[in-house]
């Protein structure tokens, strides 16, 4: 792409590896970050970190600000999730990443999070960028549901330009006329940008499909289309979720999937 100076996989051959905690996303192993869309209690944070911990997953998800659609819905925990993220971690050991929507709250979630998210509908703030690449921890930068790969890879160069070279990008579906997911997952994406670019590239399953019940499917194509890990919803009680209940997987579930991934793993070599 012409526009790109560094992201492009014509600047750098070698693929990235992106280190999080002491957890590495990109290099050949397959990453799974699991949590809540967001953080709503200590006893919820808390027992889903220890759950997913222990089901393999390598980092936990968990947002403090979140995004939403209408100014009237849950806007996140704020100051308090961060500080129950950080006991989770403690705890359970897993790093932890999550989202900034504001240039204001970049430096106190980079200050105590392990890796800081831009989600969809910021991709393409670039104050929002630069910011987050002036700050020192890995960024994940999830695709605007409206842009092309060549806006989402631009995206990444304001981030690569300013400073920080840890990007690691996630498909998380696109808008199109379907109405039967929130989403369509974009899977031509993951081997397109495997040859685009050296960032690693996640598949988001949850906020892509917005249905519980096909993330299973869709994150075994993931696996198999050379994604380098999944970042997905997992609540112990989705019913009751305050935020994308319908897309979280439960515990249960979530085990039941890894046992899945690592099969397929082994099938695929
Ligand atoms: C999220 O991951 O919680 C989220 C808000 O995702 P997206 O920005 O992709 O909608
Ligand atoms: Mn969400």
């Amino acid at each position: 792409m012409k526009s790109l100076r560094f992201v492009g996989r014509e600047f750098q051959s070698e693929s990235s590896v992106v280190k999080v905690g002491g957890v590495s996303i990109g290099g050949g192993d397959f990453s799974v970050i699991a949590g809540p869309c967001a953080v709503e209690s200590r006893d919820q944070i808390l027992s889903t970190a220890r759950a997913v911990a222990s089901a393999g997953a390598g980092i936990l998800r968990g947002d403090a600000y979140k995004p939403r659609t209408s100014p009237y819905a849950f806007q996140g925990l704020g100051q308090e999730a961060l500080d129950l993220l950080v006991e989770a971690r403690a705890e359970t050991g897993l790093p932890f990443v999550a989202e900034v929507v504001d240039p204001r709250h970049v430096e106190a979630v980079s200050s105590v999070a392990d890796m800081l998210r831009i989600g969809t509908r910021n991709m393409a703030n670039y104050v929002l960028l630069k910011e987050v690449g002036s700050q020192p921890k890995p960024v994940m930068l999830k695709r605007s549901r409206t842009a092309t790969v060549g806006e989402w890879l631009d995206a990444a160069e304001y981030i690569y330009d300013s400073g920080n070279h840890d990007i690691v990008l996630v498909e998380r579906g696109i808008r199109t006329f379907e109405t039967s997911t929130r989403n369509t997952l974009d899977i031509s994406a993951v081997p397109v940008l495997k040859t685009e670019t050296h960032l690693p590239v996640l598949v988001d399953p949850s906020h892509a499909s917005g249905r519980a019940d096909i993330v299973p499917s869709l994150s075994r194509a993931a696996l198999a289309v050379g994604a380098d890990g999944l970042l997905i919803d997992v609540h112990p009680d989705p019913p009751r979720a305050i935020v994308d209940g319908a897309q979280a997987l439960t515990i249960e579930e979530f085990e039941a999937l890894m046992g899945q991934l690592r099969a397929l793993e082994s099938l695929l070599g």
